[in-house]
């Protein structure tokens, strides 16, 4: 680089000296009347000059060079960056740290807002969809489970007919949400029953059959009625649209309906509804079942059946780990003589 001039400030008097510095092998030699020294560049440091002020050179024990070389210092200042290695090192570091902080902000904020701003926003969007659109997820989801899950029933029509009569004698008596009974054999699902959106409530032949009293079956219908009157599968395909279902709550509208619907069977099959919904709709089972004077204990009593029958059994009365604390609050006496 180019000589450049410069005012030399020994760091004891304030008195001026002229002197001319340039670099030379790695080091900036300094020279003036009766001044010559020189300094390695990785101990010399440069404040840019700012503006129309002279730049500063820092040097060891408080020296400093003053120039209006604004040229000259930008080189130096660029030699003395490369001579201090660690301190690029140093800066990229404390920026990656900075920008592995702001991923690890940015995932947490994602996560949050999935973890419990979805299903947040999903209820609240399942209680203001109109009715129509869902019985219409409804229906289609229950064609397409028709169409890979589910055969007619083959109950005979009286045993349909009794169990759906005693429902409705109690619904009528102590409400129950909008709903609509099926019966269904499924080989694939076995003894289970499950809610889909709109009140559709289905019971395979093979939960009726697995029933030792009628009050079983009406007790696992009683549960499906909690998932109805808490909307849960409706809840459940929305939050499977993810940040989606925020769309859906701005406009009201879903635009992929279809994928919706075609993605519910195989969401209640595979990962069902959450421990929380469960609890739900157990505590609305306990508390219907004790208004009909049905001993709870038949809840308790199928689903231990179906433990044993099938232990891994798919579907919406596979109990999530702690089945014994499910049945649990079922063991006591209802209010009932
Ligand atoms: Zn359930």
């Amino acid at each position: 680089m180019s000589r450049f001039a410069a005012d030399y400030f020994d760091g004891q008097t304030s008195r001026t000296h002229p002197v001319r510095a340039a670099v030379e092998a790695g080091q900036l030699h300094v020279q003036g009347e009766s001044i010559e020294f020189a300094f390695p560049l990785d101990r010399i440091h440069v404040a840019p000059p700012a503006g129309q002020a002279r730049g500063v050179v820092h040097l060891p024990d408080a020296r400093e060079l003053h120039s209006a070389d604004h040229a000259a210092l930008l080189e130096l200042s660029r030699l003395t960056s490369s001579a201090h290695p660690e301190r690029w090192a140093h800066l990229l570091e404390s920026r990656l740290r900075y920008a592995l902080a702001a991923l690890v902000v940015a995932v947490l904020i994602v996560f949050v807002g999935l973890r419990w701003g979805v299903p947040v926003l999903a209820e609240g969007v399942a209680h203001t969809l109109p009715a129509s659109l869902e019985n219409r997820l409804g229906k289609e989801s229950l064609s397409l489970m028709e169409s890979i899950y589910l055969s007619p029933s083959a109950l005979p029509a009286a045993r349909q007919h009794g169990l759906a009569q005693q429902l409705d004698r109690l619904c009528k008596a102590q409400g129950c949400p909008a709903h609509r009974l099926y019966f269904r054999a499924s080989r694939a699902l076995g003894a289970n029953a499950f809610a889909l959106p709109g009140g559709t409530v289905v019971v395979t032949d093979q939960l009726v059959k697995l029933a030792q009293h009628d009050q079983e079956v009406l007790a696992v219908i009683a549960h499906e009625l909690g998932h109805v009157e808490r909307r849960h599968s409706l809840r459940l395909a929305l939050q499977s649209i993810g940040a989606g279902v925020l769309l859906v709550a701005i406009t009201g509208d879903i635009g992929s309906f279809s994928d919706l619907a075609a993605g519910l069977p195989s969401l209640l099959l595979q990962s069902g509804y959450s421990r929380d919904m469960e609890r739900e709709a157990d505590g609305y089972a306990l508390r219907w079942l004790n208004a009909a004077c049905i001993p709870p204990r038949r809840f308790a009593d199928i689903l231990n059946r179906l433990n044993k029958t099938t232990p891994d059994a798919v579907g919406l009365l596979s109990s999530h780990p702690g089945t014994a604390d499910r049945i649990s609050p079922f063991l006591a006496p209802g209010p009932c003589p």
